[in-house]
């Protein structure tokens, strides 16, 4: 028999601001998953998008990484070093005549139908081709795509009714993010993606992406969203704060209570390591099978 491939998590911000309570959750809970399969956890900081780009959230999002104890394998990641390889998976799509060039601007999508993932490409220059100063669409089907998540259960998506095709290089030479995950999970040889839930309507477009280009499909499993009573009354889009770098243990074991594991009460006085080595022992993902949301207390 042979063995199975090994265990390869990581965690993936992206430095438009700091580590929110949100992110520290999909931290723990990709790192605390990647350890208990024996596996390894890597750090890639998604900076391909230098416009939404907060001045110091790189060096934020790191010293928080680092005050909170956590330890990742090898050296960190940083995603714009692999433009080449997103390049080149660019190419492919355009050659194999799964990708076209689009000249629609914005306005010319203006009155395009929209879906709850944005735009519904409406198809225009699917079979026209050749613009300059162009963005790259990926094709797509009405084939249901189907994939098990290993919180969140089966999922399915019709592309093309739901999405259209979709963006892999911006007009603004920008790669989208969803080719440059695809592109850097497959580099990187990860095996299994732990991340927010916020991410699951992109999963199918990802895997549609893996398929096109003959990448191994990672297994997924998406935690909830953790809500307080305050940010539901707020809204829901703003105003996330970036997590205290004064008092960690208490966050921590808010973030480990958030993720259903159930510190106890003696952890509030323990060191951080303490706290971690409490939660490798105990971590259990199961228990966020089929939630879609928490409340903070
Ligand atoms: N960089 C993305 C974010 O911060 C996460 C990417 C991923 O986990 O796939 O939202």
């Amino acid at each position: 028999m042979s063995e199975p491939a090994p265990y390869i998590g990581r965690f993936a911000p992206s430095p438009t601001g700091p580590l929110h309570f949100g992110s520290l959750l999909a931290a723990v809970a990709s790192f605390l998953e990647a350890r208990a399969r024996n596996g390894q956890w890597l750090l890639r900081v998604e900076d391909i998008d230098p416009p939404r780009e907060q001045a110091g959230a790189k060096a934020l999002i790191l010293t928080a990484l680092e005050l909170y104890g956590f330890e990742w394998d090898g050296a960190i990641i940083y995603q714009s070093d692999s433009r080449g390889a997103h390049d080149t998976a660019v190419q492919t799509l355009l050659k194999e005549d799964h990708a076209y060039r689009c000249g629609c601007s914005r306005r010319d999508l203006a009155n395009a139908p929209r879906g709850p993932l944005g735009i519904i490409y409406p198809g225009t220059c699917r079979n026209s081709g050749d613009a300059q100063n162009a963005a790259v669409r990926v094709r797509t089907t009405d084939e249901p795509l189907a994939f098990e998540d290993r919180l969140q259960g089966a999922q399915s998506q019709r592309l093309e009714t739901e999405s259209g095709d979709f963006i892999v290089l911006r007009r603004d030479d920008l790669i989208a993010y969803q080719l440059a995950v695809v592109v850097d999970d497959h580099l990187q040889g990860v095996t299994e993606i732990v991340r927010g839930i916020d991410l699951l309507v992109s999963t199918p477009r990802q895997i549609w992406l893996q398929q096109l280009l003959g990448f191994t499909v990672p297994s997924y499993a998406h935690i909830p969203v953790a809500l307080n009573l305050r940010d539901q009354k707020l809204s829901k889009s703003t105003g996330a704060g970036a997590i205290p770098l004064d008092s960690m243990n208490e966050t921590l074991i808010a973030a480990l209570e958030a993720l259903q594991q159930r510190p106890p009460d003696e952890l509030r006085n323990a060191s951080m390591h303490d706290i971690w080595e409490w939660a490798h022992a105990n971590w259990s993902i199961d228990t966020l099978k089929g939630r879609t949301q928490i409340l903070r207390q």
